[in-house]
């Protein structure tokens, strides 16, 4: 089956978390945290245009720099969600550098920069390179209550869980997406060609049932053409399959506050990607870091009901013993009650 949606860590398990989710033949990606991005090359570094950070502890928030580098004077645009704090964090990052020849490159870069606060409200700011980074503040994003990003192929989804300080997990929500039938396609007599392509991107655009769409088609016969409309070739040539759903979970105690919080957001996820820092013999010290061990990120992604797991943000104090912490993940993601801390 094909998947939109292509994750992988940034920075492998012992590095800084991070997770790169390319979206397949689009030529986009969205980066969750901004860690050591130094295993990422530059070109897919320019791929990213939305960048949401969970929480502004600096291996989260580190790789800002190096990243700005990359994308200074050839991108033009960059979405940067964080939470409390975000944007004047962002604009002392800024304000830290000399830019006194920046509005002379030819590729304008602007940062539209975005903080949700955990009562619910937004504050925005836009720093644009022509302007040597100077802030605008700006109108709050018109976004439905705990949502981040909403497009035609996916939509970002947040809560705040607690980790001594507010921070955010992410649901990256995969879109249902139309799928061309073949046997459905050959049976009312006509063939693939622009069309199907344009019919796929009105379905996925929400375009009323009665939109016209233009056939065209060849077969041994010639051309032909046909008027038909978006609703009536979509139920003959289209199925629906469901999007995939990513969790990316990190850093927090394991309370029932928090088990709590990540069940309205997560419950049923396909693929989570959760921080599972310390063993569980760590547990108290694992509790005063208000981190999870790897046995109660595997007991939140049974809670959930997540189908696959993947670890990370591994301490690095068990640089030899990975497959402890992954053992200790599995067991607790394939049996066992909850239990509490
Ligand atoms: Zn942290
Ligand atoms: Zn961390």
């Amino acid at each position: 089956m094909f998947q939109l949606l292509a994750p992988t860590l940034t920075d492998g398990p012992f590095g800084d978390p991070g997770l790169l989710v390319d979206l397949k033949g689009e030529k986009r990606a969205l980066l969750f945290d901004l860690g050591d991005l130094s295993r990422l090359p530059p070109r897919v570094l320019m791929r990213i245009d939305d960048i949401f950070v969970s929480h502004t502890h600096m291996d989260h928030f580190a790789g800002f720099d190096g990243w700005l580098r990359v994308v200074l004077g050839r991108k033009q645009r960059v979405v940067l969600t964080g939470g409390p704090g975000f944007v004047d964090q962002v604009e002392h990052k800024l304000r830290a550098y000399t830019w006194n020849v920046v509005q002379r490159y030819p590729v304008a870069l602007q940062l539209d920069v975005r903080e949700l606060r955990p009562d619910g409200r937004w504050q925005r700011a836009c720093f644009s390179s022509r302007s040597g980074f100077a802030r605008e503040d700006a109108e709050p994003p018109a976004l439905p209550a705990g949502v981040l990003h909403d497009d035609a192929l996916l939509r970002v989804r947040a809560a705040f869980v607690d980790h001594g300080m507010p921070c955010l997990a992410f649901a990256i929500d995969g879109k249902p997406r139309p799928r061309v039938a073949p046997d459905r396609l050959a049976a009312l007599g006509v063939t693939r060609g622009a069309w199907l392509r344009e019919l796929k991107a009105a379905v996925l655009a929400g375009a009323p049932a009665e939109t016209p769409i233009r056939v065209r088609w060849r077969d041994r016969a010639g051309a032909h053409e046909a008027l038909r409309m978006v609703g009536e070739l979509a139920a003959a040539v289209l199925d629906v399959v469901p999007g995939e759903r990513i969790g990316y979970v990190t850093d927090l105690r394991f309370s029932d506050d928090n088990r709590a919080r990540l069940r309205a957001l997560l419950a049923g996820v396909d693929r989570l990607v959760i921080e599972s820092v310390f063993l569980d013999a760590d547990r108290a010290h694992a509790e005063r870091k208000n981190h999870l061990t790897a046995r109660q990120a595997g007991c939140i992604a049974r809670e959930l009901g997540a189908r696959i797991v993947v670890p990370m943000h591994f301490s690095s104090r068990y640089l030899a013993r990975g497959d402890e912490l992954r053992a200790e993940l599995r067991a607790a993601h394939a049996a066992g009650p909850a239990r509490s801390a």
